[in-house]
């Protein structure tokens, strides 16, 4: 690059901060820099287009087109060159727009005559924000020189942008985090709460974009990065000579993070920016936007893992050279809303139940934060696209989990609307409260027991809140995943003591480690397996592999201490895997008793129904199992070949299809001949119309979240099972494909 091509552009970038530092509504501003960029690029016309909303461009400031057409002129995202440069967030450059695949007329603008186009993308870490033009009559290409060169104009527009200096009287933008926004993300935990922002990790905010001592910066630029070696070099000694799955991951970042630090080619780039006149931070975040727009361009799964290494790297680099640590001192509302793109199982309960709400950008209704949330009752949205670049400290926020909606900045009638809903919520509660100590009794008599789920300490309280008649469903690698090494076997025998003592008597059903498939346990050794939900997972480890589950089963017997002890085996699939599984019991319960530890006064064991073979299982199958609990989650996702995971697939297929519910009646007829007892502990135990059509289909033990007791022992409570059980073969009868149009219209005639 030659000399005089950057301080060419050091001397644009000089009269740009010249111009934005005099005083002026936002439009004048705009208006400026077109002139300044067409002035100094020897180009007729230069025009700015920014997004009005998340699929319309809008022409903001022009130099050179009919002035009229400003704030008039409008293109879909894709649409004419300036609208594909904003969907592809990309460069183009041709000396011959009007032929160029696109190019679209428009007349208010008068540009027809224009043959140079030269537009790129005005974006800010990957956030697309609008198209900055420059457009000439003479036939000519754009050199490189001058392509870098507006693109690093387009950058500082960006975050001129970001700061608010378009804004103002007359102006065509409004500013930037101020507006009400609506995301529309999916339900991680229900429930509703309003509160202030609180940012896991906080944005880097610059305010000198542009510098015009590239040496200095150079030198602020190098210390910085000489910094980042070092602390990632300590972190890779920190890590030091582990085994295992997690820690071979970690050093893989860890290099990778090295690789970058002391990529030449990334250095260079950076320097290079510096000369055109841009600031050290304002380099790193040029070379951190590029990388997030190419994230959400590569298809490759392990590329795009390094551009998020190489996304984090810049981070930190970014908050060395800003001194805005992770933490900026901002202190936590008393209603704080935690807004993350992402957050471990771990990071969530040191937060704990501080928090009103939680919005991820990320995140699935399956991951382990999810959980955790469901077990602290918080509710949470996931998968809410940009919130963390939109949202601030502070910020007013409600969470509507019942919907999987959230409101950042809501409007007065919006807030209104909200606090009748919570309103509500409240007032739900309250009824629930009231019937807390009420048996699940069906108008027509029918008795249901109602447990709860649980697998964290966190849970217990909730035995007693939610009128829980025991827990039907601990999930004992909730203890596992929290955790970054293997508990020892002394820690599960201390924890499932205090599980037994909260539950002062009432019955808790240990389920066996289910690990495998979504539950990866980052320092046990993982398969790299095609189709995990199918593959090996639950018993299938614990058999193959009985190390860790003869390990828990000691601690199991050892916390019952004479107590009564109810285990169930998860995911068997032959009752061949339900006898082995029992053998390794049989044999710990000896050899504890010839160790002296006293056993359990009695012992149940159970099985978990979750894939349709084992409802065929043969007769002595149900006769052996002291009982037998459905695991309606992945029962449902086997029955109908659709990932309990994957949104595309997941609600496709209604629970209370009729084929589905035959099949939960013929579970339950077979327990029924047997004797044997039968519960249902998936998700759906918790939604009271489904819980409903299972009390109906014969289920007479439902265990749920404990948050959602009240609301199926309240329409329990309301129903009569025949009737209900009536609506449901009449549908079948008719042939309807799901009974839930049915009963929904019998609930409302009633
Ligand atoms: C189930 O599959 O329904 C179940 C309760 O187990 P998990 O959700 O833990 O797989
Ligand atoms: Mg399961």
């Amino acid at each position: 690059m030659s000399q005089s091509t950057d301080s060419q552009s050091r001397a644009l970038l000089g009269r740009l901060r010249e111009s934005l530092a005099v005083e002026g509504a936002g439009q004048e501003r705009l208006d400026r820099i077109t002139h300044i960029i067409a002035d100094s690029m020897g180009c007729e016309v230069c025009s700015i287009y920014l997004f009005r909303d998340d699929e319309t461009l809008e022409l903001c400031a022009t130099e050179g087109l009919n002035p009229e057409s400003v704030r008039k002129t409008r293109m879909r995202l894709g649409e004419g060159l300036v609208g594909r440069v904003a969907k592809t967030s990309s460069t183009i450059n041709t000396d011959d727009a009007p032929s160029a695949p696109g190019f679209r007329f428009m007349p208010e603008t008068g540009e027809e005559i224009y043959s140079a186009f030269l537009g790129v993308p005005i974006q800010r870490l990957g956030e697309r924000l609008g198209v900055l033009v420059v457009q000439s009559k003479t036939v000519r290409k754009f050199t490189e020189d001058e392509v870098y060169a507006l693109e690093v104009v387009a950058m500082v527009v960006a975050e001129m942008t970001e700061l608010g200096a378009f804004v103002g009287e007359g102006a065509a933008l409004s500013a930037r985090h101020q507006q009400p926004v609506l995301f529309r993300g999916g339900i991680g935990q229900e429930g509703a709460a309003e509160g202030h922002v609180y940012l896991h990790e906080p944005r880097v905010v610059i305010t000198n974009v542009i510098a015009d001592d590239p040496v200095t910066e150079k030198a602020r630029m190098q210390d910085a990065v000489d910094h980042l070696r070092i602390s990632v070099d300590d972190m890779l000694a920190a890590v030091g000579n582990g085994t295992g799955a997690e820690h071979k991951e970690q050093m893989q970042v860890l290099e990778t993070y090295r690789m970058f630090a002391n990529s030449k080619g990334w250095m260079r780039r950076m320097e290079e920016d510096i000369d055109r006149g841009l600031s050290a931070e304002s380099a790193v975040e040029k070379e951190q936007s590029t990388a997030r727009t190419r994230m959400g361009q590569v298809p490759d799964a392990y590329l795009r893992e390094r551009l998020h290494d190489l996304d984090d790297l810049s981070n930190r680099l970014l908050r060395i050279l800003t001194g805005q640590g992770a933490s900026t001192g901002a202190e936590m509302p008393l209603d704080p809303i935690l807004v993350a793109r992402n957050i471990g199982p771990g990071e969530l309960l040191e937060y704990g139940r501080k928090l009103r709400g939680i919005v991820l950008e990320e995140g699935s209704v399956g991951s382990h934060a999810a959980i955790v949330a469901r077990a602290l009752a918080i509710p949470l949205v996931i998968n809410a696209r940009r919130i963390t670049t939109e949202a601030l400290n502070g910020d007013h926020i409600m969470v509507d989990g019942e919907q999987g909606i959230v409101h950042l900045r809501p409007d007065e009638s919006v807030v209104e609307a909200f606090k009748d809903k919570i309103a509500m919520l409240a007032k739900d509660q309250e009824r629930y409260t009231s019937i807390r100590e009420k048996p699940a009794e069906t108008l027509d008599g029918a008795m249901l027991t109602l447990s709860m789920n649980a697998g964290l300490m966190a849970d217990l309280p909730s035995l007693e809140s939610s009128g829980a008649q025991g827990v039907g469903l601990f999930r004992t690698e909730l203890q596992f995943l929290v955790r970054n090494k293997m508990p020892k076997r002394a820690e599960l025998a201390a924890l499932y003591s205090h599980v037994l003592e909260a539950a002062d008597g009432q019955r808790v059903v240990f389920r066996t480690l289910d690990i495998g498939s979504d539950k990866v346990l980052p320092y046990m050794n993982s398969q790299d397996e095609p189709n995990p939900a199918m593959g090996w997972r639950a018993i299938r480890v614990g058999l193959d592999k009985p190390g860790v589950m003869r390990m828990q089963l000691q601690a199991l017997i050892r916390a019952s201490a004479g107590r009564p002890l109810s285990i169930m085996f998860p995911f068997i699939a032959q009752s061949e895997e339900f006898y082995a599984a029992r053998d390794y019991l049989d044999k710990e319960l000896k050899s504890e008793a010839r160790l002296g530890h006293t056993v359990p006064q009695t012992v149940e064991v159970g099985a978990m129904l979750e894939t349709p073979s084992l409802a065929f299982a043969p007769r002595k199958f149900f006769e052996s199992v002291d009982f037998i609990s459905i695991g309606g989650n992945d029962l449902k996702q086997f029955f109908f070949a659709a990932d309990r995971e994957n949104e595309l697939v997941r609600r496709r297929y209604d629970t209370l299809n009729v084929s589905f519910l035959s099949l939960i009646e013929q579970i339950v007829n077979r327990c029924n001949e047997t004797g044997t007892p039968v519960s249902f502990c998936g998700e759906d135990a918790g939604r009271p119309v489904e819980a409903l059509c299972f009390a109906a289909m014969g289920l007479r033990a439902l265990s749920m979240r404990p948050a959602s007791i009240g609301p199926v022992k309240s329409l329990l409570r309301r129903s009569n099972l025949a009737e209900v059980k009536a609506v449901i073969e009449d549908a079948r009868a008719r042939g309807d494909q799901s009974v839930r149009p049915a009963v929904l219209e019998w609930m409302r005639s009633r």
